[in-house]
């Protein structure tokens, strides 16, 4: 079974789990955020879906969306006004962002835990988690330039 296949199934078990109904839009939404791997918007959805689901609209994307975040499976990025992005949560990972497309690759590092303790440590902050991002400007928009 491909991984992306074993992902999905993974996904609607956790969603059935919590008692979340699955319908095809649900199951489609999920499809493509596990295939796709761009940290796509509500927008990029709804775009790619319309064909399939006519009846469907971008606030049922975001609704759809809301019910994936609440069940822990993905995750709402925010980048200052620009509409939110949205990642299927594999493992712990980083964003390296393009400034110029805004295009977001994803890269693997161990986590910085020690920053999260000196942070505490220097704040007396109880530390639950922390953002890293990484910006500069992808390939593709190295050669444009
Ligand atoms: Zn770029
Ligand atoms: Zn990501």
């Amino acid at each position: 079974m491909a991984m992306s296949e074993k992902q999905l199934e993974t996904a609607l078990d956790t969603l059935k789990k919590t008692g979340v109904r699955i319908t095809p839009q649900r199951h489609a939404i999920l499809e493509y955020l596990i295939e796709t791997m761009t940290h796509p918007t509500a927008d990029d959805i709804y775009k790619s879906l319309e064909a399939k689901f006519p009846n469907m609209s971008v606030a049922t994307v975001y609704n759809n969306l809301r019910v994936f975040k609440e069940s822990g499976l993905v995750q709402e990025l925010t980048y200052g006004d620009n509409a939110s992005r949205f990642d299927f949560i594999t493992s712990k990972h980083y964003h390296t962002i393009c400034e110029s497309c805004g295009k977001i690759v994803d890269f693997h590092y161990p986590g910085l835990d020690e920053i999260e303790r000196f942070t505490e440590h220097v704040t007396g902050f109880k530390v639950n988690s922390h953002r890293l991002e990484i910006y500069g400007l992808c390939p593709a928009c190295q050669t444009k330039s």
